[in-house]
């Protein structure tokens, strides 16, 4: 639409349109644009409407879905491939990429696999897994139901934290997984899943409890299983952050 023929309410919504978006690649480490005639000449193209009288949908900014980036979970995976884009590989046995549903509502994000993880494979099957498993039970779903995934997708030696370098090498495979299942709510366990998905400094602390918006998905932060099994205690926060993700998926108590 030509820019003159926008009304004001219009050229609002555009303009926080396209803020949202430039937030959204700055988030995902995006520093600046080609804008060499080559290039707007190819995306001219590419912008092009397959046919006439075709309308963009009537979302406000914060309810547009992630659009769908056409990649499948097994294209993410074998653009993986054996990787070595950070020194994590050194020490793992396996890559635990993730697991579950192509097509769950709800997507379980933690820090990084544990040594029983390392050594199948598969994310949460150690003794964290199984109070995950336990919490998705009492949320009336099955893990095959649900997906689930690490920031990291190498094991840190010694369970340590994922150091910055690593998290950075590792995100863009985590936010094509978001991008390719397009989940109704992410819940992150634990610091490194929040911070890391909501791009903040916050503490889980501060950030659990309520729901964030990651590009019209709705994030749950909570406590990390492994923290549980450390703290039990802070289960019944856990269980009322669920519940808030039982009632946005309309799932009865
Ligand atoms: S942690 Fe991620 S980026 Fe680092 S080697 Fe493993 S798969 Fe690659």
């Amino acid at each position: 639409m030509p820019l003159e023929s926008l009304d004001a309410s219009d050229f609002t919504e555009t303009l926080l349109a396209l803020r949202n978006h430039l937030e959204q690649m700055a988030r995902w480490g995006c520093r600046g644009f080609d804008c060499s005639p080559a290039s707007l000449a190819l995306l001219q193209e590419w912008s092009r409407p397959p046919a006439e009288n075709v309308k963009a949908p009537a979302h406000s900014p914060k309810e547009t879905p992630l659009p769908s980036t056409g990649e499948t979970l097994e294209d993410i995976r074998s653009d993986l491939g054996e990787c070595r884009r950070c020194g994590l590989s050194a020490g793992r046995t396996h890559i635990v990429f993730g697991e579950g549903s192509p097509d769950a509502e709800l997507v379980f994000v933690g820090e990084g696999p544990g040594f029983e993880e390392d050594r199948s494979g598969r994310p949460f099957v150690g003794p964290a897994g199984e109070l995950l498993a336990r919490i998705i039970e009492a949320m009336k779903l099955t893990r095959e139901k649900v997906y689930i995934c690490n920031v990291v997708k190498c094991r840190p030696p010694e369970n340590r934290n994922p150091e910055p370098a690593e998290i950075q090498a590792c995100r863009p495979f985590l936010q094509r997984q978001v991008a390719a299942l397009r989940p109704k709510v992410i819940c992150a366990l634990g610091t490194f899943a929040a911070q890391t998905l909501l791009d903040t400094p916050q503490a889980i602390s501060a950030l659990r409890g309520h729901f964030h918006d990651l590009n019209g998905i709705k994030v749950m932060p909570t406590f990390h299983p492994s923290y549980l099994l450390r703290h039990p205690e802070y289960k019944r926060e856990v269980w009322a952050d669920m519940k808030k993700v039982m009632a946005l998926l309309r799932i009865p108590l």
